[in-house]
This record gives structure tokens, sequence and C-alpha cells, in this order.
């Protein structure tokens, strides 16, 4: 294996930015499988060093559904000029994603989309997730919400600002837009993700009935978010259970 091969493969500090890339390009593949897509916009990121400023990050104009491991376009969250080169990023998921991790470097991926119930969460005056049943406890006190929307992120302090909101947070409900999760790993921020729109459904199935809600009480909730710890292991599981599902249908997403 020559020098640069071998860099591309463990990446910068020991990251195997390979398995990184291929488990990113597997969550724009999943991404799509769930109908969280949305024609060729909205942005996954993964950092793929040490310091968190380096990240990869879907080309401008893919489609989730035929991302790759190998097309992912690698950044640096200081470095401006990306925009006026040939690879240039979409400007607004540069806004968010570059500022995101400029100022949290130890947030390793961010999944950001507008999936349906999410979104239509987000599109009330409260997108709160109200504490009514497990998936939606498991969020209690670990989400941030944003409601200054200040419309498509064309500017470094929409991204400041977004960023600053989910300092401290598992995953944002973006009011008038979307959600946006973090994670360790991509296996562990697409749960979040998935968790995110089963207990967005479940809050927008809840709403829709026109009955009171049972909201938990606040240490009933917390225990209950507590509770989801013994359960991190499923993120990985499931991820690899979700990948061999891709293998057995189109494994080009390691391409
Ligand atoms: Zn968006």
């Amino acid at each position: 294996m020559t020098n640069q091969a071998m860099a591309t493969k463990h990446g910068t500090g020991g990251i195997d930015e390979h398995s990184l890339r291929v488990d990113l390009a597997a969550a724009f593949r999943l991404a799509a499988h769930f109908d969280w897509h949305e024609s060729v916009g909205n942005h996954f990121s993964a950092a793929v060093s040490e310091d968190g400023q380096q990240f990869l990050l879907n080309p401008k104009g893919s489609h989730f559904s035929t991302i790759c491991a190998s097309e992912l376009i690698r950044l640096h969250a200081e470095d401006d000029s990306v925009l006026e080169k040939e690879k240039a990023p979409d400007s607004s998921a540069w806004c968010v994603h570059g500022s995101l991790h400029r100022t949290l470097p130890h947030a390793r991926v961010i999944l950001h989309c507008h999936p349906p119930y999410g979104t239509a969460l987000c599109a009330l005056k409260n997108p709160a997730l109200l504490p009514i049943d497990g998936n939606t406890a498991r969020f209690y006190g670990r989400l941030a919400i944003d409601l200054d929307y200040g419309g498509i992120s064309d500017q470094r302090q929409e991204g400041a600002r977004l960023a600053k909101k989910m300092d401290g947070h598992i995953a944002m409900m973006m009011g008038n837009h979307g959600v946006s999760v973090v994670g360790d790993t991509v296996a562990e921020a697409f749960e979040l993700l998935y968790f995110l729109e089963r207990a967005s459904k479940t809050m927008v199935l809840a709403y829709s009935t026109g009955q009171p809600l049972n909201t938990m009480s606040p240490e009933l909730a917390e225990k209950t978010a507590r509770g989801w710890d013994a359960y991190r292991f499923m993120a990985t599981d499931h991820f690899a259970h979700l990948k061999a599902m891709l293998d057995r249908t189109d494994p080009t997403y390691r391409d």
C-alpha cells in the first residue's frame, strides 16, 4: 500500500477514513430508503481529523440514493476558499456544517435533513417532543429547539447561531426548517435520526387525535431518557443490519 493509500485508509491520527466514508455513504442510502431525503438537497457530515476541523460532506447535487464512499468531499472548516473551487460544496451546507464542525469539534457526525414527521413538527409554534412514550422521552432535556430561522442558510452567523444552540444536545428541532442530530459515530447519529423521526411521527399522530396528551412527569421523562443509556448497543446492531440489507440489494455505496 502506498503512503497516500495508507493515509486515505487510516485518515488522520488513527481515524479510519475509509470505514467512515463507507458508513456515511450507507447513511445517505438508508436515508433515501426511509424517505428522509429531499431532491438533491440536505447534508450529512463526519469529522475525519482528531481536532474535528476536517470533515466529509456529500458533494453538491448528488442524490442520496446513489452516493458512494469515494465521492464524499473532504473539507477543512476554516478554509472558506473551497466555495470558489471546482468541487465546491453547497453554500448552505458549508455555512451550517462548516460552522458546526468549526465550533463543536466533539460533534463527530452531524446529520441534517427534512424528514416528513420531524419537519411537520418543526412547522408548529412549539416543535418540542413532549415525553408521551419511550421514544419521545429519549430526547427529554437533550433536544435543542431553534425558532430563529433566517431563510436558507448562506451566512456564517446562521451556522454560528445553530452551533451555539446545538451545543450540549444530541438533536435539534429547527423551526420552519427540519432536524439535525449529532453522534460520536455514524451508527449512533443515524440511530438518533431514526428515533427522532419515529418520535416525531408519534407526536404528530397523537396531536391529530385532538385528545389531551398524557405527558410524563419531568421525573419519569428523565428516568426514561436515562434508561436509554443501557441500549446504546442498539445503534451499532441496527446499523449493521441496515448495511447488510444494502449489501444484499446494492453494495455500490462501498465504492
Ligand atoms: Zn435544511
